[in-house]
């Protein structure tokens, strides 16, 4: 969960406190439904409403549907759910476009006090008056910004009434084209567009810039502090001059931090739509990607992304984040909340010749070493058991120390045994049965290995382990372009894996808020079932589990990963 003490108490977010120490604190998470939220906007996220919720505010979920070229329906809902599965709750959920009228209102009053003038300017004369091809000559005003108040109002009705084609007009804000910064060189307030908007259908052909309707909707919503990120610094200034012009009734104050990114991470819009439609991955959620719909079918818990971001506290620089910190961050997590089974991946028979009067006692075995809270579960032992490939070798060396022919190995929880003999399918050259002893009276053997019984009771699933989707740590730089990059082998699977008994509990007993001492967020998707597979990694089920077939993804390593 998030931490108060390095996100609000001390630090950036405190300072911007400090400037205005008012009650309620009211902010605004705004995000554009153009696309799924990513694992920066979980910082934005937690930020606007942890900040709101530390000072025991409010912090509305806000809808910035002013472009309807770009929007889409999906997009409202998914939003708002990854929201709440980060463990928020809007205060109430707003539309930018709610604002319409007003905002209309806004801009004729705008136009009254001198302070904008419809435009008829293309592209290229812009440039000019804002100083040429590199701003070198002298900024001016075209002559448009001379036309009377009258005028201005009667062209601004007209684009209204869709007397102008897109482009043939727009509203420009009068400011101040001597000041050095770019965002008070008169800037655009309201386009034509005729496009129909969702909520307001074709009420509208002409639309309001984000600079026009992002102060003044903060504005109307009583926000206290706007907190956005740091590439929105300088439009602080033309905030301040409109809602400073137009007098708006409560004041709200813009402050920004840094962005955050992790390395290998593709997270425009435009990528990741080629990654999805030329099926290098399973979709906008494939655990490869950095989506939230992604890290959170790939098993992540909400509480632990909380806890990275509490981690990498709140400044003004935009930080890109190792792949490798961001899982250390979560297997930290996850140690101390998930309960471990064992996971066989590759599974091989082992037949214990004398398995005699242990077949069918009833192991006890603690889900979790450390936290005695979670408890424990039966496994039935069997005279077969499974084991994984990687765990027996037809010849054995001395620094070997699984199983080979005469040598033993421990099994997690039950037995040693010793291999005996092993017999090979001659076409494939692969091992088909191991034959074995048990071997519980000679010298404690260096390791144990996972095991699964062969029984009814074990589960066969199928198991994803993904590695990073790009072969370099920045792949919008890679030679040939980022499609060039891409990993061949991100993506492994092991259909024939078998999960022990355990997994039913697991999975009934899922998220395990008696290890988690927490209950945030929304746990009811199949990736809340998690758990430590011993010796193998961290797993949760995937959404492509059904009745009869388990899906585990990985979800982090056990140790880092040194390969890719
Ligand atoms: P993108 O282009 O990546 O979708 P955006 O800036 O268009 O990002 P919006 O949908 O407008 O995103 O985002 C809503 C809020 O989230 C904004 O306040 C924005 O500043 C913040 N935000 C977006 N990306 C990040 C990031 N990487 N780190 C922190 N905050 C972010
Ligand atoms: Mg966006
Ligand atoms: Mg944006």
């Amino acid at each position: 969960t998030l931490d108060p003490d390095s996100m609000f108490k001390s630090g950036f977010l405190a300072e911007v406190y400090k400037e205005r120490p008012v009650k309620p604190v009211m902010t605004r998470f705004p995000p554009e439904p153009n696309g799924f939220l990513h694992i920066g906007h979980a910082k934005a996220i937690a930020v606007n409403f942890g900040f709101a919720k530390y000072h025991g505010g409010h912090c509305y979920l806000r809808f910035d549907d002013t472009n309807p070229e770009a929007e889409e329906e999906i997009y409202f809902t998914a939003i708002e759910s990854m929201v709440r599965w980060l463990g928020f709750d809007p205060y109430k959920i707003t539309y930018s476009s709610d604002n319409f009228d007003r905002l209309y209102e806004t801009a004729e009053k705008l136009i009254t006090l001198g302070k904008a003038y419809v435009c008829h300017c293309g592209d290229d004369d812009l440039k000019l008056q804002r100083g040429g091809e590199k701003g070198a000559s002298p900024r001016f005003r075209c002559a448009h910004a001379d036309q009377s108040v009258e005028e201005n109002i009667k062209k601004f009705r007209g684009m209204r009434d869709g007397e102008y084609k897109p482009r043939e007009a727009f509203l420009r804000m009068k400011q101040d084209i001597t000041d050095g910064n770019p965002q008070m060189w008169d800037l655009a307030a309201y386009r034509v567009l005729d496009k129909p908007h969702h909520r307001t259908g074709s009420k509208w052909v002409i639309y309001p810039t984000y600079d026009f309707t992002h102060c003044l909707c903060d504005a109307f919503e009583g926000i206290t502090h706007s907190l956005c990120t740091t590439e929105f610094f300088l439009s602080r200034t033309s905030y301040e001059w409109l809602n400073d012009t137009v007098e708006v009734e409560h004041k709200p104050m813009q402050r920004e931090y840094g962005r955050l990114s992790i390395s290998g991470a593709v997270l425009s819009k435009r990528k990741l739509k080629e990654l999805v439609d030329k099926k290098y991955v399973r979709g906008w959620d494939d655990p490869r990607l950095y989506t939230l719909i992604a890290v959170r079918r790939r098993g992540i818990p909400p509480a632990a992304i909380l806890e990275f971001v509490s981690e990498l506290g709140v400044t003004t620089t935009n930080s890109i984040i190792q792949s490798a910190r961001f899982e250390q961050t979560i297997r930290r997590y996850l140690e101390r909340t998930v309960p471990r089974l064992m996971l066989v991946l590759d599974p091989v028979p082992v037949v214990i010749e004398d398995a005699g009067e242990f077949e069918g006692t009833e192991l006890t075995v603690p889900f979790s070493p450390k936290n005695p809270a979670m408890g424990d579960h039966k496994i039935k032992f069997t005279k077969t058991v499974y084991i994984d490939r990687s765990d027996f070798r037809e010849v054995d060396s001395k620094e070997f120390y699984r199983l080979a022919p005469g040598k033993s190995v421990g099994l997690l929880g039950a037995y040693v045994i010793k291999a005996t003999s092993f017999t090979k399918n001659p076409e494939t050259g692969k091992v088909t049965e191991i034959r074995a002893v048990l071997d519980n009276e000679g010298k404690k053997p260096k390791t144990f290995i996972q095991w699964v019984s062969a029984d009814s009771t074990s589960r066969k699933c199928e198991v994803r382990i993904h590695h990073q989707l790009f072969l370099s740590e920045n792949p919008q730089a890679a030679e040939g372009g980022y499609l060039s990059d891409i990993n061949p082998n991100s993506e492994e699977v092991y259909p024939d894996a078998i999960v022990e008994s355990g997994f039913d509990e697991a999975k009934r007993r899922a998220p395990w808020p008696e290890a988690a001492g927490e209950t945030d967020g929304t746990h009811s998707g199949p990736e809340s079932v998690r758990f430590q597979a011993m010796r193998v990694g961290y797993f949760a089920m995937d959404s492509d589990s059904t009745e009869d077939k388990i899906v585990l993804n990985r979800i982090v390593s056990l140790k880092e990963d040194k390969e890719k």
